[in-house]
């Protein structure tokens, strides 16, 4: 049960010494309860104070890490049943499907789709997991394919079998990889606990109803396994996606703990039409799939669930940034044009493109606005000639040109006198409004 700010306050120092960041115990409380600071803050928190608030302040869903390293994926965490309440932590792990009864170059055909990625607002878009399945029903077989898989690529790794002998094949194939265990059912609940316990995997439960499945974790629970991921059980699509409204309220709302750990979904086996597979998947996506497992991956259909997947995901307080500083595009001289633009991702990105599109060589300044785009920033009073100013004057791009000329984005023109006032010696020019006129603007460029 979370605790109230006036609950966290009884349990800190009461030292006021401003440490965390805030001036008062109180303040910080109060931060604490509404999920706006850490407890790692406050260097003065005694361990009892620690343990009780940590046990608070755990998530009311799981949070569960598949895999090692770099690739490892993390799913759950969750707080909050609509994105602008606060923001959602884990984006879903997209996961291929292999199965042990597919030939040779199918497999590795899957393999290389798996490694499909997309560059976009500086980041690199990919998906995460491998699902492994034991169609085959023969050990044997499926741990030749886990070996494979695991020596062919770096993915995070699902082992999907009902035969916990089958799992046991798959895991001791799997080495460190911390694979996700699929399923634990009734029939199977105790070896496969084992298996969980033994190898500190985190396993899946699959029940044919909520109940069923509140059952599964509760024994689970009891048997000493921590890290679980829920299967509703349903493959049609109302229903599936019912379950999951109802596992995320349920645990967020009431602190139904059985229910407090993220989910695997499965539009791969919801219809054999790529298309609806992609949109039963978006539909995972937007609420509330912790993993969501396709038949196969096609860049199409791939590309905007990875999309969708970076909007939803991304903080709605924390516009996505560029770094402020100067970017060469191109290989600029000291004759090229300089232009300025604020360092809301987006912006850069659409402005930096559209210089590469001119084809003409050119300095880009990045200005930090705290990630606003140009008008939210300019009317912030965070892009505007007080500001500008300073930024050209200290970024270096005098030492790197011969010329004093500055194009600023259209819709400062109203900042173009006070900015030529503050920035004295440079000839401030007004560049177009919209970023696909840069390239005729740009063609017109004379140092
Ligand atoms: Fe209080 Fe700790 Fe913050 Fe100091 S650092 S003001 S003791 S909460």
């Amino acid at each position: 049960m979370a605790l109230t700010g006036i609950q966290i306050f009884k349990l800190l120092p009461k030292t006021n010494c401003g440490e965390c960041g805030v001036p008062t115990c109180l303040a910080f409380a109060m931060s604490l309860a509404a999920g706006k600071a850490e407890l790692a803050a406050c260097p003065y928190v005694s361990e009892e104070a620690k343990a009780e608030l940590s046990e608070a302040s755990a998530p009311p869903i799981r949070t569960v890490t598949i895999g090692m390293g770099d690739r490892a994926c993390k799913v759950g965490g969750e707080t909050v049943m609509f994105r602008h309440e606060k923001r959602f932590e884990n984006p879903p792990g997209f996961a291929i499907l292999v199965s042990d009864t597919m030939d040779e170059a199918e497999i590795k055909a899957r393999l290389v789709r798996f490694k499909l990625q997309y560059e976009r607002v500086g980041l690199t878009l990919r998906p995460d997991l491998i699902a492994l399945k034991a169609d085959s029903k023969d050990a044997a077989k499926f741990s030749t394919l886990v070996s494979k898989v695991k020596q062919d690529s770096d993915g995070s790794l699902i082992l999907m079998s009902d035969d916990p002998d089958i799992l046991k094949a798959g895991l001791a194939a799997c080495g460190d990889r911390k694979p996700l265990l699929y399923a634990a059912t009734k029939e199977n609940l105790e070896a496969v606990a084992e298996l969980a316990k033994s190898s500190s995997c985190p396993v899946a439960v699959k029940g044919s109803s909520l109940e069923e499945v509140t059952e599964l974790t509760d024994k689970l629970t009891a048997a000493g396994v921590k890290d679980m991921v829920i299967d509703s059980g349903s493959r049609g699509l109302r229903q599936a996606f019912e379950d999951q409204i109802i596992i995320r309220s349920a645990a967020l709302n009431k602190k139904f703990r059985p229910l407090g750990f993220p989910t695997i979904c499965f539009p791969a086996e919801m219809t054999d039409d790529p298309m609806k597979e992609a949109l039963i998947a978006s539909v995972f996506l937007a609420k509330y799939g912790g993993i969501i497992v396709l038949s196969d991956f096609q860049g199409e259909s791939l590309f905007p669930l990875l999309v969708g997947r970076m909007n939803i995901y991304t903080d709605p307080q924390r516009p996505l940034a560029t770094t402020e500083g100067i970017y060469d595009i191109g290989g600029p001289n000291e004759n090229s044009p300089v232009l300025i633009t604020s360092n809301f991702s987006l912006t850069y990105f659409i402005v930096s493109g559209e210089i590469e599109n001119s084809k003409i060589p050119s300095w880009l300044l990045v200005k930090d606005t705290e990630g606003l785009s140009v008008m939210t920033a300019w009317a912030a009073g965070k892009f505007v000639a007080d500001t500008i100013a300073p930024f050209v004057k200290k970024c270096g791009i005098e030492e790197k040109i011969k010329h004093h000329k500055l194009v600023i984005p259209g819709y400062l023109a109203a900042e173009s006198g006070a900015l030529e006032e503050e920035l004295s010696g440079w000839e401030v020019l007004v560049g177009p409004r919209e970023g696909a006129h840069v390239p005729a603007y740009l063609k017109t460029w004379q140092p």
